[in-house]
Protein backbone atom coordinates (compact mmCIF):
# COMPACT_ATOMS: atom_id res chain seq x y z
CA UNK A 1 0.00 0.00 0.00
CA UNK A 2 1.09 3.62 -0.19
CA UNK A 3 2.19 5.56 2.54
CA UNK A 4 3.99 8.80 3.85
CA UNK A 5 6.66 7.30 6.66
CA UNK A 6 9.11 9.52 8.21
CA UNK A 7 13.09 9.05 7.59
CA UNK A 8 14.92 12.23 9.30
CA UNK A 9 13.62 15.76 9.93
CA UNK A 10 12.63 17.43 7.00
CA UNK A 11 11.94 14.32 4.68
CA UNK A 12 8.64 12.76 4.67
CA UNK A 13 8.97 9.31 1.86
CA UNK A 14 5.73 8.99 -0.46
CA UNK A 15 6.39 4.82 -0.34
CA UNK A 16 5.27 1.56 -0.43
CA UNK A 17 4.78 -0.24 2.84
CA UNK A 18 3.24 -3.46 3.81
CA UNK A 19 -0.52 -3.51 4.92
CA UNK A 20 -1.04 -4.05 8.28
CA UNK A 21 -2.61 -7.53 9.15
CA UNK A 22 -5.00 -8.53 12.45
CA UNK A 23 -3.07 -9.49 15.38
CA UNK A 24 -5.69 -9.67 18.30
CA UNK A 25 -8.74 -10.19 17.95
CA UNK A 26 -9.95 -6.76 19.58
CA UNK A 27 -7.96 -5.15 16.55
CA UNK A 28 -9.55 -3.73 13.38
CA UNK A 29 -7.74 -2.35 9.44
CA UNK A 30 -9.42 0.31 8.45
CA UNK A 31 -8.88 1.76 4.98
CA UNK A 32 -8.14 5.33 5.12
CA UNK A 33 -10.73 7.79 2.75
CA UNK A 34 -8.90 10.88 4.27
CA UNK A 35 -5.87 11.41 6.34
CA UNK A 36 -5.25 14.91 8.11
CA UNK A 37 -2.04 16.72 8.21
CA UNK A 38 -1.76 18.36 12.10
CA UNK A 39 0.48 20.55 13.90
CA UNK A 40 1.54 18.02 15.69
CA UNK A 41 3.35 16.21 12.96
CA UNK A 42 5.61 19.09 12.49
CA UNK A 43 7.06 18.40 15.65
CA UNK A 44 8.49 15.26 14.42
CA UNK A 45 8.78 16.26 10.69
CA UNK A 46 10.83 19.58 11.74
CA UNK A 47 12.81 17.00 14.64
CA UNK A 48 11.78 19.44 17.63
CA UNK A 49 10.99 16.11 19.20
CA UNK A 50 12.35 12.71 19.58
CA UNK A 51 11.74 11.47 15.68
CA UNK A 52 10.19 7.60 15.81
CA UNK A 53 11.61 4.88 14.15
CA UNK A 54 12.78 5.82 10.49
CA UNK A 55 10.16 3.91 8.37
CA UNK A 56 7.34 4.55 10.63
CA UNK A 57 4.10 5.52 8.74
CA UNK A 58 3.01 9.29 9.83
CA UNK A 59 -0.36 10.87 10.73
CA UNK A 60 -2.96 10.22 13.10
CA UNK A 61 -5.76 11.64 11.54
CA UNK A 62 -8.25 9.93 9.88
CA UNK A 63 -11.83 8.65 8.65
CA UNK A 64 -12.41 5.33 6.48
CA UNK A 65 -14.47 2.58 6.08
CA UNK A 66 -13.88 -0.61 8.21
CA UNK A 67 -12.30 -3.14 6.18
CA UNK A 68 -11.45 -6.28 8.96
CA UNK A 69 -12.64 -6.83 12.57
CA UNK A 70 -10.95 -9.21 15.38
CA UNK A 71 -13.46 -11.97 16.27
CA UNK A 72 -13.90 -9.79 20.26
CA UNK A 73 -14.57 -6.44 18.42
CA UNK A 74 -18.10 -5.02 19.49
CA UNK A 75 -19.91 -2.13 17.52
CA UNK A 76 -17.93 -1.60 15.18
CA UNK A 77 -18.46 -3.78 11.50
CA UNK A 78 -17.21 -4.42 8.07
CA UNK A 79 -18.31 -1.27 6.06
CA UNK A 80 -18.52 0.90 8.72
CA UNK A 81 -17.70 4.56 8.48
CA UNK A 82 -15.68 5.18 11.26
CA UNK A 83 -13.31 8.03 12.85
CA UNK A 84 -10.95 7.14 15.51
CA UNK A 85 -9.01 9.15 18.31
CA UNK A 86 -5.27 10.04 17.44
CA UNK A 87 -4.78 7.74 20.93
CA UNK A 88 -6.27 4.59 20.95
CA UNK A 89 -7.69 4.03 24.27
CA UNK A 90 -9.20 0.47 26.02
CA UNK A 91 -12.51 1.70 27.19
CA UNK A 92 -12.14 -0.49 30.82
CA UNK A 93 -8.94 1.12 33.05
CA UNK A 94 -9.47 3.98 35.50
CA UNK A 95 -8.88 6.95 33.08
CA UNK A 96 -11.14 5.61 30.44
CA UNK A 97 -13.88 5.27 32.71
CA UNK A 98 -13.24 8.41 34.56
CA UNK A 99 -13.42 10.91 31.55
CA UNK A 100 -9.41 11.27 30.40
CA UNK A 101 -9.49 8.22 27.74
CA UNK A 102 -6.37 10.00 26.62
CA UNK A 103 -4.18 8.94 29.69
CA UNK A 104 -5.53 4.99 29.27
CA UNK A 105 -2.56 3.15 30.73
CA UNK A 106 -2.97 1.14 27.55
CA UNK A 107 -3.28 3.81 25.19
CA UNK A 108 -0.93 4.05 21.94
CA UNK A 109 -0.49 7.20 19.89
CA UNK A 110 -0.98 6.76 16.59
CA UNK A 111 1.95 7.15 13.92
CA UNK A 112 5.07 6.64 16.46
CA UNK A 113 6.67 3.74 16.34
CA UNK A 114 9.97 3.84 18.90
CA UNK A 115 12.57 1.03 18.78
CA UNK A 116 9.72 -1.00 17.19
CA UNK A 117 6.95 -0.52 19.67
CA UNK A 118 3.89 1.72 18.70
CA UNK A 119 1.24 2.37 16.01
CA UNK A 120 2.02 3.10 12.28
CA UNK A 121 0.15 5.84 11.19
CA UNK A 122 -2.84 7.22 8.99
CA UNK A 123 -1.38 8.67 6.00
CA UNK A 124 -1.56 5.73 4.17
CA UNK A 125 -4.17 3.21 2.99
CA UNK A 126 -5.09 0.67 5.45
CA UNK A 127 -4.56 1.22 9.57
CA UNK A 128 -4.30 -1.21 12.48
CA UNK A 129 -6.27 -0.11 15.24
CA UNK A 130 -6.05 -1.93 18.55
CA UNK A 131 -8.77 -1.75 20.77
CA UNK A 132 -11.26 -0.59 18.43
CA UNK A 133 -14.34 -1.35 20.45
CA UNK A 134 -13.64 2.17 22.03
CA UNK A 135 -10.88 3.60 19.98
CA UNK A 136 -13.10 4.30 16.46
CA UNK A 137 -17.05 5.51 16.20
CA UNK A 138 -19.20 5.00 14.03
CA UNK A 139 -20.46 8.27 12.42
CA UNK A 140 -24.41 8.97 11.72
CA UNK A 141 -24.75 9.71 8.48
CA UNK A 142 -25.37 13.61 9.33
CA UNK A 143 -21.87 13.83 9.83
CA UNK A 144 -19.76 14.55 6.64
CA UNK A 145 -16.29 12.52 5.92
CA UNK A 146 -14.19 15.57 6.80
CA UNK A 147 -16.41 16.40 9.89
CA UNK A 148 -15.48 12.84 10.97
CA UNK A 149 -11.59 13.32 10.58
CA UNK A 150 -11.46 16.72 12.76
CA UNK A 151 -13.66 14.71 15.14
CA UNK A 152 -10.82 13.14 15.84
CA UNK A 153 -8.22 15.83 17.01
CA UNK A 154 -8.47 18.89 16.01
CA UNK A 155 -12.04 20.23 16.89
CA UNK A 156 -12.11 18.02 19.69
CA UNK A 157 -9.19 18.92 21.20
CA UNK A 158 -10.43 22.84 20.77
CA UNK A 159 -13.63 22.24 22.54
CA UNK A 160 -11.32 20.69 25.31
CA UNK A 161 -9.43 23.92 25.25
CA UNK A 162 -12.64 26.31 25.42
CA UNK A 163 -14.31 23.91 28.07
CA UNK A 164 -11.60 24.07 30.25
CA UNK A 165 -11.27 27.64 30.00
CA UNK A 166 -14.65 28.58 30.26
CA UNK A 167 -15.46 26.23 33.14
CA UNK A 168 -12.84 27.75 35.59
CA UNK A 169 -13.31 31.16 35.69
CA UNK A 170 -13.55 32.40 39.82
CA UNK A 171 -15.97 35.24 39.82
CA UNK A 172 -19.54 34.98 39.93
CA UNK A 173 -21.69 38.12 39.78
CA UNK A 174 -23.39 38.33 42.63
CA UNK A 175 -27.38 38.29 41.90
CA UNK A 176 -29.78 40.96 43.30
CA UNK A 177 -32.39 38.97 45.47
CA UNK A 178 -35.01 38.90 42.77
CA UNK A 179 -33.00 37.04 40.64
CA UNK A 180 -32.12 34.39 42.19
CA UNK A 181 -35.10 32.89 41.30
CA UNK A 182 -34.08 32.83 37.82
CA UNK A 183 -33.14 29.03 36.91
CA UNK A 184 -29.78 27.49 37.39
CA UNK A 185 -29.44 27.44 33.78
CA UNK A 186 -30.15 30.59 32.69
CA UNK A 187 -27.56 32.18 35.26
CA UNK A 188 -24.94 29.87 33.46
CA UNK A 189 -26.00 31.38 29.85
CA UNK A 190 -25.65 34.87 31.75
CA UNK A 191 -22.35 33.84 32.86
CA UNK A 192 -20.77 32.59 29.99
CA UNK A 193 -21.85 35.55 27.90
CA UNK A 194 -20.40 38.08 30.15
CA UNK A 195 -16.83 36.27 29.24
CA UNK A 196 -14.11 37.96 27.48
CA UNK A 197 -12.03 35.13 25.86
CA UNK A 198 -9.27 35.34 24.32
CA UNK A 199 -7.44 32.80 21.63
CA UNK A 200 -3.75 32.88 20.57
CA UNK A 201 -3.05 30.93 17.71
CA UNK A 202 -5.83 30.79 14.52
CA UNK A 203 -4.09 27.14 13.40
CA UNK A 204 -6.38 24.25 13.08
CA UNK A 205 -6.91 23.92 16.85
CA UNK A 206 -7.46 27.50 17.56
CA UNK A 207 -9.85 28.03 14.87
CA UNK A 208 -11.61 25.12 16.46
CA UNK A 209 -11.40 26.82 20.15
CA UNK A 210 -12.91 29.77 18.63
CA UNK A 211 -16.21 28.00 17.31
CA UNK A 212 -16.22 25.77 20.61
CA UNK A 213 -15.69 29.03 22.60
CA UNK A 214 -18.88 30.98 20.69
CA UNK A 215 -20.75 27.64 20.75
CA UNK A 216 -21.11 27.50 24.43
CA UNK A 217 -22.06 30.81 24.80
CA UNK A 218 -19.05 32.76 25.52
CA UNK A 219 -20.35 36.89 24.63
CA UNK A 220 -16.61 37.85 22.68
CA UNK A 221 -14.28 35.89 21.04
CA UNK A 222 -11.11 37.65 20.22
CA UNK A 223 -8.65 35.63 18.07
CA UNK A 224 -5.24 36.36 17.52
CA UNK A 225 -2.53 35.40 14.64
CA UNK A 226 0.19 36.66 13.04
CA UNK A 227 -1.61 35.53 9.44
CA UNK A 228 -3.82 37.49 8.14
CA UNK A 229 -5.96 34.72 6.37
CA UNK A 230 -6.52 32.97 9.98
CA UNK A 231 -7.48 35.70 11.40
CA UNK A 232 -9.94 36.50 8.91
CA UNK A 233 -10.96 33.04 8.97
CA UNK A 234 -11.69 33.55 12.74
CA UNK A 235 -13.73 36.51 11.75
CA UNK A 236 -16.14 34.35 9.81
CA UNK A 237 -16.43 32.18 12.40
CA UNK A 238 -17.88 34.67 14.59
CA UNK A 239 -14.92 36.34 16.45
CA UNK A 240 -12.97 39.62 16.63
CA UNK A 241 -9.58 39.56 15.01
CA UNK A 242 -6.60 41.36 16.37
CA UNK A 243 -2.69 41.15 15.23
CA UNK A 244 -0.82 40.17 18.17
CA UNK A 245 0.71 43.82 18.64
CA UNK A 246 -2.93 45.06 18.71
CA UNK A 247 -4.19 42.49 21.40
CA UNK A 248 -3.33 44.11 24.72
CA UNK A 249 -5.06 47.10 23.97
CA UNK A 250 -8.04 45.32 22.09
CA UNK A 251 -8.01 43.57 26.13
CA UNK A 252 -7.97 46.51 28.14
CA UNK A 253 -10.54 48.21 25.73
CA UNK A 254 -13.56 45.75 26.25
CA UNK A 255 -12.59 44.66 30.18
CA UNK A 256 -12.21 48.24 31.77
CA UNK A 257 -8.82 47.46 32.47
CA UNK A 258 -9.29 44.20 34.23
CA UNK A 259 -7.70 41.57 31.54
CA UNK A 260 -9.46 38.70 29.48
CA UNK A 261 -11.45 36.08 31.81
CA UNK A 262 -10.03 33.54 29.42
CA UNK A 263 -7.09 32.86 27.56
CA UNK A 264 -7.22 29.52 25.31
CA UNK A 265 -3.24 29.30 23.83
CA UNK A 266 -3.59 26.74 20.85
CA UNK A 267 0.43 27.70 19.35
CA UNK A 268 3.13 26.03 21.90
CA UNK A 269 5.46 28.01 22.87
CA UNK A 270 6.71 30.02 25.95
CA UNK A 271 5.96 33.35 24.70
CA UNK A 272 2.58 32.49 23.94
CA UNK A 273 2.19 31.35 27.37
CA UNK A 274 3.65 34.60 28.79
CA UNK A 275 1.27 36.77 26.99
CA UNK A 276 -1.29 34.57 28.13
CA UNK A 277 -0.20 35.44 31.80
CA UNK A 278 -0.27 39.15 31.16
CA UNK A 279 -3.79 39.05 29.18
CA UNK A 280 -5.50 37.13 32.01
CA UNK A 281 -7.14 39.15 34.61
CA UNK A 282 -7.21 37.56 38.23
CA UNK A 283 -9.05 34.85 38.74
CA UNK A 284 -9.03 33.57 35.41
CA UNK A 285 -8.08 30.69 33.46
CA UNK A 286 -5.34 30.03 30.92
CA UNK A 287 -6.31 26.87 29.45
CA UNK A 288 -3.33 25.79 26.77
CA UNK A 289 -3.50 22.99 24.43
CA UNK A 290 -0.03 24.03 22.06
CA UNK A 291 2.18 21.39 22.51
CA UNK A 292 5.20 23.17 23.63
CA UNK A 293 8.46 21.29 23.88
CA UNK A 294 10.20 23.61 26.89
CA UNK A 295 12.20 22.55 29.72
CA UNK A 296 10.67 25.01 31.76
CA UNK A 297 7.58 27.85 32.59
CA UNK A 298 7.78 31.09 31.34
CA UNK A 299 6.12 32.70 34.17
CA UNK A 300 7.16 32.05 37.68
CA UNK A 301 5.03 30.55 40.89
CA UNK A 302 4.48 34.41 42.69
CA UNK A 303 3.06 35.76 39.29
CA UNK A 304 0.31 33.03 38.56
CA UNK A 305 -0.08 33.43 42.44
CA UNK A 306 -0.63 37.06 42.54
CA UNK A 307 -2.99 36.50 39.53
CA UNK A 308 -5.11 33.96 41.02
CA UNK A 309 -4.75 32.08 38.18
CA UNK A 310 -6.07 28.37 37.00
CA UNK A 311 -3.66 26.76 34.07
CA UNK A 312 -5.07 24.07 32.04
CA UNK A 313 -3.27 21.74 30.01
CA UNK A 314 -2.96 18.35 28.76
CA UNK A 315 -3.54 15.72 25.46
CA UNK A 316 -7.25 15.91 24.91
CA UNK A 317 -9.27 13.43 26.14
CA UNK A 318 -11.43 12.40 22.80
CA UNK A 319 -13.38 9.34 23.49
CA UNK A 320 -14.54 11.03 26.55
CA UNK A 321 -15.46 14.14 24.86
CA UNK A 322 -17.27 13.15 22.20
CA UNK A 323 -20.37 12.79 22.95
CA UNK A 324 -20.32 16.94 24.01
CA UNK A 325 -18.81 17.66 20.75
CA UNK A 326 -20.80 15.63 18.43
CA UNK A 327 -24.24 18.20 18.94
CA UNK A 328 -21.95 20.98 18.04
CA UNK A 329 -21.22 19.56 15.05
CA UNK A 330 -25.41 18.32 14.47
CA UNK A 331 -25.88 21.62 15.06
CA UNK A 332 -24.72 23.12 11.50
CA UNK A 333 -23.80 26.33 13.17
CA UNK A 334 -20.48 26.51 11.57
CA UNK A 335 -18.80 25.51 8.16
CA UNK A 336 -16.19 23.26 10.06
CA UNK A 337 -14.73 21.64 6.79
CA UNK A 338 -13.83 26.00 5.65
CA UNK A 339 -10.55 24.80 7.25
CA UNK A 340 -9.67 23.01 5.33
CA UNK A 341 -7.96 24.91 2.35
CA UNK A 342 -5.91 22.34 0.97
CA UNK A 343 -6.60 18.61 -0.23
CA UNK A 344 -3.58 16.74 -1.80
CA UNK A 345 -2.73 13.43 -2.84
CA UNK A 346 -0.10 11.07 -0.34
CA UNK A 347 1.98 11.43 -3.65
CA UNK A 348 2.46 14.96 -2.85
CA UNK A 349 2.79 14.08 0.97
CA UNK A 350 6.55 15.83 1.30
CA UNK A 351 4.55 19.08 -0.63
CA UNK A 352 2.42 19.44 1.54
CA UNK A 353 4.49 18.88 5.04
CA UNK A 354 6.20 21.83 3.45
CA UNK A 355 3.57 23.88 2.49
CA UNK A 356 2.08 23.34 6.07
CA UNK A 357 5.39 23.90 7.46
CA UNK A 358 6.09 27.36 6.29
CA UNK A 359 2.36 28.76 5.91
CA UNK A 360 2.47 28.86 2.27
CA UNK A 361 -0.31 29.51 -0.27
CA UNK A 362 -2.55 30.52 2.52
CA UNK A 363 -2.20 27.24 4.27
CA UNK A 364 -4.20 26.25 7.25
CA UNK A 365 -5.14 22.78 7.08
CA UNK A 366 -4.26 20.16 4.76
CA UNK A 367 -6.06 16.34 4.07
CA UNK A 368 -5.05 13.83 1.96
CA UNK A 369 -7.71 12.47 -0.23
CA UNK A 370 -6.50 8.42 -0.14
CA UNK A 371 -9.33 6.05 -0.99
CA UNK A 372 -12.07 8.65 -1.94
CA UNK A 373 -13.54 7.37 -5.49
CA UNK A 374 -14.68 3.82 -3.84
ZN1 LIG B 1 -3.00 16.08 16.02
ZN1 LIG C 1 -8.10 2.62 29.10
Amino acid sequence: MQALTFHSPYTIIHTSASRPRLCSPTDAIVRIRFAGLCGSDLHIYRGTEPGPDRGTVMGHEFMGVVAEVGSKVVGINVGDRVGGAFTTCCGECYYCTHSLSSRCINGLLLGYVSSSVGLHGTQCEYVLIPNASSSLFTCPPLISDIETLLLGDVLTTGYHCALNGVENVYGFRKEPMDEETASAKQRELNRKAELVVIVLGCGPVGLMAVVSALYLGVGKVIAVDMVEERVQMARMYGAEGARPDAVRDAVRNCTDGRGADVILEAVGNNSALSLALELVRPGGVISSVGVNNSDTFPFNPTSAYNKNVTFKTGRCPVMSLLPQVMPLVLSKKYDLEKIITHRMKLSDGNKAYEMFDKKTNACIKVVFEVGVEE
